[in-house]
């Protein structure tokens, strides 16, 4: 396989300079190394990546600089920056935030706490250590070269000496990079929703040209499903069992809200299930977003063993339904006139 030049192979233009060479190298490391990624060839790629890594900073030093340096002023003087351009920032980062319903409703704020890469502390963030003894190299049993088709060729791992004096650092698995966690306090305004972006100022990716700002953390909201609420668009929505009886007679309701419990007018009616709606005491507006509805889907539920207070109630409930029939069960007034006529009863 014929190796591919250095530049390319870390997505580099001619001529980019040791920060920009030390960047690419880090992202890419963390896509190709073996302990991130699973596939076969990885390792190899990995290898590449390093030597062509080696390659670009070894020819940065002292002698190889300014000719570099001359490269980055000659690009930049052919692509200048447009005149009012804003000032170069670093990259936006984007996460995403899990908030409960209740955190959502409510709005306020909440700790988020971000994992940043760092330089490995170990290594110093090169990815490597140096070893104690030279080894000879695995990959070419020493002699420097590999096959390369039909003809030899400088060995990679090795960069064609036989020996190695390094070895990838331990701490961070050659990736030069540590993980460091660093909490921020996001404020939540009211009535997020699920997918909704929440931009923290400052909060991202250093930028990697002097004098420049870090970009912006994007968060995306995330809502955890919840055990009781579900939502539809800004309407929330929540089932609630009833005494049926308490959905014939009517009265007050309480209802628990993502804030505190409200009581609501229940009207008399028939005991099946219904739903009561308040508008705008759903999720709250947000921008020209208008409030959403309150849906309680009301389920009648029966009494079960009532006791024998209840039951002597229900008896005498019963027989003035009974005196009543027409007017109160309508259904059984009929059927009962349909199909039980005045004959006498059998034996
Ligand atoms: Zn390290
Ligand atoms: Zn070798």
């Amino acid at each position: 396989m014929p190796h591919r030049d250095p530049h390319s192979l870390l997505g580099l233009a001619p001529g980019a300079g040791e920060r920009e060479i030390k960047h690419a190298f880090r992202r890419l490391a963390m896509r190709w190394h073996p302990d991130r990624n699973a596939d076969p060839t990885a390792i190899e790629h990995f290898k590449r990546l390093r030597a062509a890594y080696e390659n670009l900073l070894a020819a940065q030093s002292p002698g190889g600089a300014p000719a570099a340096e001359r490269h980055d002023e000659a690009a930049a003087a052919a692509s200048p920056e447009p005149p009012g351009e804003a000032p170069p920032r670093g990259a936006d980062r984007r996460e995403d935030i899990l908030l409960t319903v209740e955190e959502a409703f409510a709005g306020g704020e909440k700790a988020f706490t971000i994992a940043d890469e760092i330089p490995c502390d170990a290594c110093g963030g090169s990815g490597e250590e140096v070893l104690r003894h030279t080894r000879l190299c695995a990959a070419c049993h020493g002699s420097g070269r590999v096959r390369d088709g039909r003809s030899l060729a400088a060995c990679a791992d090795c960069a064609g000496r036989g020996y190695l004096n390094r070895q990838a650092c331990g701490a961070c698995h050659g990736s030069g990079q540590a993980r460091a966690a660093r909490k921020l306090h996001v404020r939540i305004p009211a009535g997020v929703l699920d997918g909704d972006e929440l931009r923290v100022a400052g909060a991202g990716e250093d930028c990697d040209r002097s004098g420049g700002e870090p970009g912006d953390l994007i968060l995306r909201v995330v809502l955890a499903p919840h055990a009781l609420y579900r939502l539809d668009g800004r309407d929330l929505i929540l089932s609630r069992p009833v005494s049926a009886f308490r959905m014939l007679l009517g009265g007050e309701l309480p209802i628990p809200l993502p804030d505190g419990v409200r009581h609501l007018k229940l009207e008399s009616g028939r005991a099946t299930t219904r739903e009561l709606r308040v508008k705008g005491a759903g999720f709250p507006g947000r921008g020209k977003q208008r409030p959403g509805a309150l849906i309680v889907r009301l389920v009648p539920v029966l009494p079960e063993a009532p006791d024998a207070e209840i039951l002597a109630l229900l008896e005498r409930a019963e027989n003035r339904l009974q005196n009543t029939l027409s007017r109160h069960l309508p259904d059984v007034a009929s059927w009962e006139a349909r199909w039980l006529p005045d004959i006498p009863e059998t034996r």
